[in-house]
């Protein structure tokens, strides 16, 4: 074998041994928010200091949302959840539940998730559950749909949200 190719090899061995934090996209810096805002916490700083390859994922404009785009909300209706855009109707949930499987199941290994509070598609339990599109009528919280997935597919894996793993974790994840 030649010692470029071992090299090689060492490489994406060690590579794979990393490990990996699934981070939303817009809390990178990245110009993703549905308000064409751009902020970045200093999560990427600490991640790499740490040994983290980041993964970085915006779900709504992986299903084709642009930016700045119209906000989309989460309806409960009956037994069931919608995720809906106020203003146009469209219906988001399955394009959405869609993305995130193939997403995730593609994923070979993941340590950690960071995502961003009160989304709709990445909120940890956090995100506003309406009771109709007209008003601000609020039913609960509960997590962003994108969220919801990756808890069902990688049920151990922790999963943060911008506030607390800065103010909490920074100093304890190793
Ligand atoms: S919260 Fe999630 S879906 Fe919304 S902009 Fe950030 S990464 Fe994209």
């Amino acid at each position: 074998m030649s010692p470029h190719l071992s090299e090689n090899r060492r490489t994406l061995k060690n590579r794979s041994l990393r490990k990996r934090a699934v981070v939303s996209a817009c809390l990178l810096g990245f110009r993703c928010r549905y308000d064409g805002v751009v902020r970045e916490y200093d999560i990427r700083r600490i991640l790499r200091a740490k040994g983290y390859i980041i993964v970085s994922v915006c779900p709504e404009m992986e299903i084709g949302l642009g930016v700045p785009r119209r906000p989309i909300r989460i309806i409960a209706k009956g037994k069931h959840i919608l995720l809906i855009q106020k203003s146009t109707g469209a219906r988001l949930k399955r394009r959405l539940e869609g993305f995130s499987v193939n997403f995730l199941k593609k994923l070979k290994r993941v340590d950690l998730f960071i995502l961003k509070s009160r989304s709709p598609s990445c909120g940890n339990g956090d995100c506003k559950v309406f009771r109709n599109l007209r008003d601000e009528d609020i039913a609960g919280y509960s997590d962003g749909i994108f969220a919801k997935m990756c808890k069902e597919i990688f049920p151990d894996v922790p999963v943060f949200n911008e506030e607390n793993f800065i103010r909490r974790l920074s100093e304890s994840i190793n």
